[in-house]
């Protein structure tokens, strides 16, 4: 057995005995990474042997495999005999999954609302290290913030230079509207701004005029940077696929499928009990079929809607939920008030809520049979929908609808990377290329390894052993540490921030 041999030369340690694996210190940025703008958090080594890896550029789980990854990028793939480390790698660690054991690509949560992040604000930091923290702790090693503050790009650069421990960031700028975007005039000297700013994608947020909406459509296009967001019923999905526009919460969908196009615009994101009697899902193939051909991407954000759309469940339960601890207790009873406060009228039936979100899910899957992409957005933190926590939610909402576990998983691994690398910048202002959401050799080493199957039920992802970011292994044991430092944080007196935007 050649391989034990190899495994006893080098520092072997087993699945089992993660915890007790001595991390070392963020390393500095090597010389040899200044160029890059994106460079990895450790240079080591890291053997993942006899793992169930599921590479995302290929169906189903290679059971018996081996990753091999070297300066923080995936060095080899493959069966266990076919993955070699060279007998001259240093400090080779070894982390032994004897086939109990699933790696998976690092994940992505598509719309986050990343905090406010002020140089030398102590809040903003502290802010900064739970929202990074809870991600990074529920496998999410990609986020795209969909909310823009000025302040992100230091965010993102913080991040990527490694002073703060948290996924890769991508930023969408502040959100376009029509309070500060009346004109088209105004709408292209936002697009500007937010694209000197430094943003890596324009967020189009209640952008009611068909010529306005043009107006950022275009002037984005001429400056290379993509669009994401709201699309609004009173523009609607037909001028959004022209350009096409990357689509939020399933937005216009509905309203396409209404047959008297009068009733479209008299609602905004969901459609109140009399237009849901009227909305002709039989209508709805053909419209899959129009955007799948027109390129439109669409995160459907299910899992949010689900919970807006649910007035059984007690709101003490929701407030009772374990991931409840990590924030701050008056965002909490802010999302209690809230909910109490809403009540959908009698008229509309007892079970409006499970026939709206039932209609999202049919949507979703109609989507995904007829080829549009779609990816994973949690659209936290808002309404119980804890940062990092709510992803899983939004695969088990994916999954549930009808596409199943490997379908849901492409929607927060390859389906992003795929989307950036179509856009004109690929994502990123900074030219961080989309080589992550997938297993295999020159891809980031962004991973997360798990002791269940997630092809077999897809909150196995929730079943998180050790995570990979840019080459640094952070096993459950410092996962936990950094969970139970966010808790502390989410307490007084540390949590004196003002509460956090609410903003679909
Ligand atoms: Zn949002």
């Amino acid at each position: 057995m050649p391989h034990h041999s190899r495994a006893r030369r080098h520092k072997a340690a087993r699945l089992a005995a993660l915890a007790s694996i001595a991390i070392t210190a963020l390393l500095p940025t090597l010389s040899s990474h200044a160029s890059d703008p994106l460079p990895p958090l450790s240079d080591a080594p890291t053997l993942f042997r006899n793992v169930n890896v599921l590479t995302m550029t290929e169906p189903g789980v290679k059971s018996g495999w081996s990753v091999l990854v070297v300066g923080g990028r995936i060095a080899q793939v493959g069966p266990i005999d076919a993955v070699t480390p060279a007998d001259t790698l240093q400090n080779l660690t070894i982390i032994e999954g004897d086939g109990n054991a699933w790696l998976i690509p690092g994940l992505a949560d598509m719309h986050v609302h990343m905090p406010p992040y002020e140089p030398g604000n102590a809040q903003h930091e502290a802010a900064a290290f739970r929202a990074c923290t809870l991600l990074l702790a529920n496998g999410i090693t990609t986020v795209r913030g969909m909310v823009g503050h000025p302040s992100h790009p230091r965010l993102r650069q913080a991040i990527a230079d490694g002073s703060l421990l948290g996924p890769t960031l991508h930023i969408a700028g502040p959100p376009i509207h029509q309070g500060i975007a009346k004109t088209p005039e105004e709408a292209q000297a936002a697009v500007r701004q937010h694209a000197k700013a430094g943003f890596d994608f324009i967020k189009s947020h209640r952008v009611v005029q068909e010529e306005v909406y043009r107006a950022v459509q275009t002037t984005a296009a001429e400056l290379g940077i993509p669009v994401t967001g709201h699309v609004d019923n009173e523009v609607g999905i037909t001028v959004a696929m022209e350009y096409p526009q990357q689509q939020e919460h399933l937005d216009a969908i509905p309203a396409a499928l209404i047959a008297d196009p009068n009733a479209a615009s008299q609602f905004g994101q969901i459609p109140p009990g009399p237009v849901l009697n009227v909305i002709d899902t039989n209508r709805l193939p053909e419209l899959a079929k129009k955007l799948a051909a027109a390129g439109i991407w669409s995160v459907p954000t299910l899992s949010l809607f689900e919970t807006i759309l649910d007035q059984n469940t007690p709101t003490a339960e929701l407030m009772a939920r374990p991931e409840m601890r990590y924030i701050v207790p008056q965002a909490v009873g802010q999302w209690a008030e809230q909910r109490n406060a809403t009540k959908f009228p009698a008229l509309w039936g007892v079970d409006y809520g499970q026939r709206a979100a039932a209609l999202r899910k049919q949507i979703t899957l109609a989507l995904a049979d007829a080829g549009v992409g779609l990816m994973a957005g949690s659209d936290s933190p808002q309404f119980f929908k804890v940062v990092g926590f709510s992803l899983h939610d939004e695969l088990a909402s994916l999954a549930g609808s009808g596409l199943g576990t490997e379908r849901a998983l492409a929607c927060a691994t390859s389906n992003p990377a795929r989307y950036m690398d179509s856009l004109p910048n690929r994502g990123s202002a900074t030219g961080v290329p989309p080589d992550f959401g997938s297993i295999a050799p020159g891809k980031r080493a962004d991973l997360v390894l798990l002791d269940a199957d997630p092809t077999i039920n897809i909150n196995a992802t929730r079943r998180i052993q050790a995570v990979m970011l840019r080459g640094r292994l952070i096993p459950r044991a410092e996962l936990d540490a950094l969970l139970a430092e966010v808790e502390r944080s989410a307490r007084p007196p540390f949590n004196q921030e003002p509460p956090l935007k609410s903003d679909l």
